[in-house]
């Protein structure tokens, strides 16, 4: 939870760095996400590198594959962070 005060993470950076799973992290998130009012855990959408199209209405599980505008696969995951 520390690091997310302190900086932005994706779900993947987080389930490496506490060495888990990305499902696990996910349902991490979800408790954080009720336990840290009045704090809120932001979700910075995932975006095309290519394109810089926004994927605003994603679930948080995984991150999307292709750009649906430039069909580019170089997609930013969704970042994590505490404000
Ligand atoms: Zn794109």
């Amino acid at each position: 939870m520390q690091i997310l005060q302190e900086n932005r993470h994706t779900a993947q950076q987080l389930a490496n760095y506490f060495q888990t799973t990305l499902k696990e992290i996910l349902e991490d998130l979800e408790h954080i996400q009720k336990s840290i009012k009045p704090k809120k855990l932001k979700i910075e959408p995932s975006f095309c590198k290519s394109c810089n199209f926004v994927f605003k209405e994603r679930g948080k599980v995984s991150k999307p594959s292709k750009c649906p505008r430039c069909k580019s696969e170089w997609i930013e995951a969704q970042m994590f962070f505490i404000e």
